[in-house]
């Protein structure tokens, strides 16, 4: 069965997977989505018997229709390979009273890794499918974590460059160490003096500015984004839910067919909004858990049906989560207003205009799958000192988000049902949170400091990703003023 992807505030038109992917963004502002989910083709014991790739291969399978069995499988094999250091890829590990799916074994230890390493790869394949022969150049501004992974990502892949903007002094010092020691000569990490909103804004720019286009594309190259909007982003999500329950199943913790929760920490709902297509795949899933931190825009959303960003910003120890506009909500709305894109567009339009809208009650009745709840800062720093004295098990504030939002659900609904809690991101990328939800002292460590201090707490080895910064030279220096971006990119483009 073919399956063509249409824009959410579109005319009803449709393009291939391959086209999806390469446009990223629909021209007419839309996300692409799916005209139709997908069925399994297998039985949940059949899939249960696969391997992280296989069970890959079979989903993706499925929504990428126009690219070959080869070429999705060469993708896949580049991209879940020995960067991940188990070779489970998403291993799952019960603690506490729920099952644990670590989604941060990959080079860059968060979750964002899952996606961003096969990408590239699906970029690379959709550009020849279309013919498309210029370089892609992605964009990308950061606040810390994207950047890095899609760097990672992107490192080193044949007929791509990759450069990637962050606030000089807006981001930590380990993920600065991280991104300027950056290897593979296709990648270009660019300090700015402003902040990231300044960068985010003038890599918008760019992405508009016909004229510069023109002049690259003179050059031979095409921009693209690797954001979270990208469907070739949202597909390889969806692997690693029906691999978990692929993973119970096997390891006779559930029955064949048995319904399961999962809570998923959620920022831009890309993450959710996998589980929620794997659920209409057939995957057995009952409560799709959205835990926010104190950016509750989406607990208020799934609470009272409106849509409200009018409120302050608020800087947590969860900084992937710290987000007012959850660009993939729009995914999901289209889908509760019957797949209108009329009424999606006036949605979206309401919140640029006055930065709120409300769905109707017809609306609001389809959203049972979910549930919404939030933590606060207080809260996620009890719910890691508590699993670590209990279980000896560390996770980051991004996964004790989820973990008090899930113990908060048992104890509104009563619902005991097995559980999975993803876990987005390694304790070792947040050390001076987690140890000093811990105890205070440790906030006056050097950052290498709490990394050997928590491998001391823990036991647990250093991840290679954090020992290999420790050393490795400075390969990026450059710094820009937001306002001569455009100069840098055709800089390192070599545009005159
Ligand atoms: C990006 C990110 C999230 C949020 O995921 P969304 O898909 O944006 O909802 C949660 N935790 C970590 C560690 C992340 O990097």
């Amino acid at each position: 069965m073919e399956i063509l992807y249409r824009s959410t505030r579109g005319n009803g038109e449709t393009v291939t997977a391959s086209q999806a992917i390469l446009q990223g963004l629909s021209p007419d502002g839309g996300l692409f989505v799916p005209t139709q989910i997908p069925k399994f083709t297998k039985s949940l014991r059949e899939l249960s018997q696969l391997s992280y790739q296989e069970l890959a291969y079979q989903v993706m399978s499925s929504f990428l229709t126009d690219l070959t069995p080869e070429e999705l499988k060469s993708c896949i094999q580049k991209a879940y390979d020995s960067k991940f250091d188990t070779p489970a890829i998403a291993p799952l590990t019960e603690k506490g009273g729920a099952h644990y799916l670590e989604l941060f074994h990959g080079s860059t230890i968060a979750f964002k890794d899952m996606a961003l390493s096969i990408l590239p790869h699906l970029m690379t394949v959709s550009a020849k499918k279309n013919h498309e022969e210029r370089k892609i150049v992605i964009l990308t501004a950061t606040s810390g974590d994207t950047g890095k992974a899609a760097m990672a990502g992107f490192a080193d892949v044949p007929g791509t460059r990759i450069i990637v903007f962050y606030p000089k002094h807006g981001v930590s010092p380990i993920q600065e160490k991280q991104m300027v020691t950056q290897k593979g000569s296709n990648t270009h990490v660019v300090g700015i003096t402003g902040n990231f909103d300044d960068a985010q804004t003038a890599v918008k720019k760019m992405f508009h500015d016909t004229e510069l286009a023109a002049e690259l594309s003179k050059a031979g190259y095409l921009f693209s984004s690797a954001n979270s909007i990208n469907i070739g982003r949202l597909v390889p999500q969806i692997v690693y839910y029906v691999y978990a329950y692929a993973t119970l199943l096997r390891e006779g913790k559930i029955q064949e067919g048995e319904k399961i929760n999962v809570v998923v920490p959620t920022g831009n709902f890309g993450n959710i909004l996998a589980a929620y297509y794997g659920k209409q795949m057939g995957l057995p899933l009952e409560k799709l858990i959205c835990a926010s931190n104190d950016n509750k825009v989406l607990y208020d959303f799934f609470t009272t049906g409106t849509y409200d960003k009018n409120r302050d910003f608020i800087l947590t120890t969860s900084p992937s989560m710290d987000i007012l506009i959850s660009s993939n909500l729009e995914r999901l709305i289209y889908k509760i207003a019957g797949d209108d894109p009329e009424k999606c567009r006036g949605f979206m339009e309401a919140l640029t205009a006055k930065g709120t809208y409300t769905i109707t009650p017809d609306m609001k009745e389809q959203l049972a799958d979910f549930y919404g709840d939030f933590a606060t800062e207080g809260e996620t720093a009890q719910t890691i000192a508590r699993l670590f004295r209990d279980t000896g098990y560390m996770i980051d504030p991004h996964t004790a988000v989820a973990a008090t939002v899930y113990e908060k659900y048992k104890a509104k609904t009563g619902d005991d049902r097995t559980t999975v809690i993803a876990s987005t991101a390694s304790p070792y990328k947040f050390t001076r949170s987690v140890l000093c939800a811990l105890d205070q002292k440790y906030d006056s460590m050097t950052d290498f400091g709490l990394v050997d201090a928590l491998n001391g707490l823990t036991g647990v080895a250093v991840p290679k990703a954090i020992e290999e910064i420790r050393t490795a030279p400075t390969l990026h220096d450059r710094v820009v003023d937001a306002v001569d971006m455009p100069k840098a990119v055709k800089d390192i483009l070599g545009i005159a």
